[in-house]
């Protein structure tokens, strides 16, 4: 099943990822990781593996799994 893993300590919480995902699964937190961001999360099974929020993240916080 297709999946992501976020790094949260590399998130910025840009929310480039949550804008990019065509099936809205990428939700920020109210957590805050190390450097004190807003992290983002994503907890769903009808993710796609398209790699659109791959492809936006500019810190390289997620990587994706066909
Ligand atoms: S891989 Fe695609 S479907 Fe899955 S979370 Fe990222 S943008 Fe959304
Ligand atoms: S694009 Fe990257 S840095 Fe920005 S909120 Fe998403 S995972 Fe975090």
């Amino acid at each position: 099943m297709p999946t992501i893993k976020i790094n949260v300590e590399k998130c910025k919480g840009c929310n480039f990822c949550v804008d990019a995902c065509p099936l809205k699964l990428i939700k920020i937190s109210n957590k805050l990781n190390k450097k004190g961001f807003n992290y983002v999360l994503m907890d769903s099974d009808k993710c796609t593996g398209c790699g659109l929020c791959f492809q936006m993240c500019p810190d390289l916080a997620i990587e994706v799994y066909k």
